[in-house]
C-alpha cells in the first residue's frame, strides 16, 4: 500500500468519545423499525433538537442543499422528510431542486448568501472541477469538500427504439461496425449525458471504449439535462443517453427505447453521486456538517431497508421532488429493469440503486481511492492534465475529500465499526471488460486501456 492510501489519516481524525446513548438508540431505530419522524413535530426554528449532546450541537439549524430529481438525491430528501436532519439538530435544512447540473454549479458558486446553495448532490468529479476552477465562471476556484457518497448504481445507458437489432448491449463491440459506419456516412451516432466531464459522460465513454469505439472520434457526444432526455429521445435528437433512474425506466415504460446496459453491469457497486459542500461553509460549521452527515447516514440506512421502498418511492414521486408516478420510481429501487431489444429483463435488488452497504464496502463513506479513479479517468480523456497523476492527485484529494469528517460523524452516530471502513482505499476495482484499477498504480490502469486521449 502506498503512502497515499495508508489506513485512516490521523492528521485530522479526532477520536470522539464514543456514541451517546441517544444516538445509539436512534441507530437501532434506523436499522430496525425506523423511528417516528420528527418532521411532524420539528424543533422550533433555530433551536437544536433536545436529544443532541451539547458538545455536538450544530452551529446553525439550516443549510441549503441542491438536488437533481434522480434517485441519487433520495438520501437528502429522506433525511429532510423523515426528520433525520431534525433529529441531529438541523430541522431547517432546505432541499432545493436544481434545473440542471449547470444551475447547481452556478448556485454553489454564489453560495446561499448570494441566493444560491451551500452544497448538495454532485456527479463526480464536479466538486474537484469546481475547486480547481475548471468549470466555473472566470475559472474562479471555489474550494469544496466531498463528504459522503449518496448512492451506487441506479444508472444506465438507454438507446432509442430505432436502433434496435444493431447489437447495442453491454458488449458494445457487437455494434462497432454499425457505429463506425454511421460516422463514415456523416450521420454519427449521437450519445448524450447530463453534464460533460462527469459520471454520465465517463460511463458512456467507458462503455463505448470497452467495445473498441472511440467516444471522441467515432460518435457525437452532447449534453442534455436529465429532465429533457425522454422528450429529446422521442423527437429523435439522439440515439443514446446515459443518466440516472427513473429516466431509463421511463424510456422503457413509454416504449421509446431500450437499455443497452446498467452501470451496475459495467462496474458493480461503482461510485455514483456524492454530497459535497462549499469548504467555507464546512469550515465555519463543522458540527452542523457532522449533523448533516449523521442525518444523511440514518436516511441512507432507511432507504436501504426494503421495508421502506414503497414509502420511499411515494415521497420521491411528490410534486416538489420528482413529480412523476410512483410506478416509474419503484422499479429502480428494487432492481427491476425491462432491458428490451432481446435482452432478458433484470430483477435483482443488487443491480438497482444502492444506498448504504455492499460486498465492496460502504456506499456512504467517501473512499479516496474512488476519487482517484475519477481523476485518472479525467486524465484518460484529456479533461485533466497528466500531471494530476503525479503529486497533484494526492494533494488535491487530501484537500477536497473529508473522509475524516464522515468517520467522526459515523462514530458520533454510533455506526457499527463493521460499517466504518478501515482504509481510505477500497482496493482494486474490476470492470466488466476485465480491466482493473489498482489505486496504488493508476498509471498501470491508464496504460492498460487501448482507447484514450492521454
Ligand atoms: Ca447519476
Amino acid at each position: 500500500m502506498t503512502e497515499f492510501f495508508a489506513p485512516v489519516s490521523r492528521r485530522r481524525f479526532l477520536i470522539t468519545a464514543g456514541a451517546s446513548a441517544v444516538s445509539s438508540v436512534l441507530l437501532k431505530g434506523c436499522l430496525g423499525n425506523p423511528p417516528e419522524p420528527t418532521a411532524t413535530s420539528p424543533s422550533p426554528a433555530g433551536t437544536p433538537a433536545a436529544n443532541v449532546p451539547a458538545d455536538q450541537a450544530p452551529e446553525v439549524t439550516t443549510a441549503k442543499l441542491g438536488f437533481i430529481p434522480i434517485v441519487e438525491s433520495a438520501p437528502m430528501i429522506i433525511a429532510k422528510e423523515k426528520g433525520f436532519f431534525a433529529q441531529y439538530g438541523m430541522p431547517d435544512v432546505d432541499i432545493s431542486k436544481q434545473a440542471n447540473w449547470g444551475a447547481a454549479r452556478d448556485n454553489v458558486e454564489i453560495g446561499s448568501a448570494g441566493g444560491g446553495i451551500d452544497g448538495g448532490q454532485w456527479q463526480m468529479p464536479m466538486p474537484y472541477l469546481i475547486s480547481e476552477g475548471l468549470i466555473t465562471k472566470n475559472n474562479a476556484k471555489i474550494p469544496m469538500y466531498v463528504l459522503a457518497m449518496l448512492n451506487s448504481q441506479g444508472n444506465g445507458i438507454a438507446i432509442a427504439n430505432n436502433q434496435a437489432g444493431k447489437g447495442l448491449g453491454l458488449d458494445s463491440s457487437k455494434a462497432k461496425d454499425y457505429i463506425v459506419g454511421l460516422k463514415q456516412a456523416n450521420t454519427p451516432f449521437r450519445a448524450a449525458y447530463t453534464f460533460p466531464r462527469a459520471n454520465q459522460d465517463l460511463w458512456i465513454r467507458y462503455w463505448l471504449a470497452a467495445g473498441g469505439i472511440n467516444p471522441d472520434t467515432d460518435v457525437s457526444l452532447l449534453t442534455v439535462p436529465a429532465a429533457q432526455t425522454v422528450a429529446n429521445m422521442k423527437t429523435g435528437a439522439m440515439e443514446a443517453f446515459s443518466t440516472g433512474d427513473p429516466w431509463p425506466a421511463r424510456i422503457a415504460n413509454d416504449k421509446i427505447g431500450f437499455m443497452a446496459a446498467l452501470t451496475a453491469e459495467i462496474w458493480p457497486y461503482h461510485p455514483e453521486e456524492y454530497l459535497a459542500m462549499r469548504a467555507d461553509w464546512v469550515d465555519k460549521h463543522p458540527k452542523a456538517t457532522k449533523a448533516l452527515l449523521k442525518g444523511l447516514m440514518a436516511a441512507q440506512q432507511w432507504c436501504a431497508d426494503p421495508a421502506n421502498t414503497t414509502e420511499l418511492a411515494t415521497i420521491l414521486a411528490g410534486a416538489k421532488y420528482f413529480n412523476v408516478p410512483v410506478a416509474v420510481i419503484e422499479p429502480s429501487l428494487t432492481g427491476t429493469y425491462t432491458m428490451g431489444d432481446g435482452k432478458p429483463d433484470i430483477k435483482d435488488p443488487e443491480k438497482g440503486v444502492r444506498y448504504w452497504s455492499s460486498p465492496r464496502g460502504s456506499l456512504s463513506y467517501p473512499y479516496k481511492s474512488l476519487d482517484l479513479w475519477f481523476i485518472t479517468e479525467s486524465v484518460r480523456w484529456g479533461f485533466l492534465p497528466a500531471s494530476y497523476l503525479d503529486d497533484n492527485a494526492k494533494a488535491l484529494i487530501d484537500k477536497v475529500n473529508r473522509e475524516d469528517l464522515w468517520r467522526e460523524a459515523a462514530k458520533e452516530a454510533g455506526v457499527p465499526d463493521a460499517d466504518i471502513p478501515s482504509s481510505p482505499s477500497r482496493g482494486v476495482e474490476k470492470f466488466f471488460d476485465g480491466k482493473e484499477f489498482n489505486p496504488d498504480d493508476p498509471k498501470a490502469y491508464l496504460a492498460s486501456l487501448a482507447i484514450k486521449k492521454a
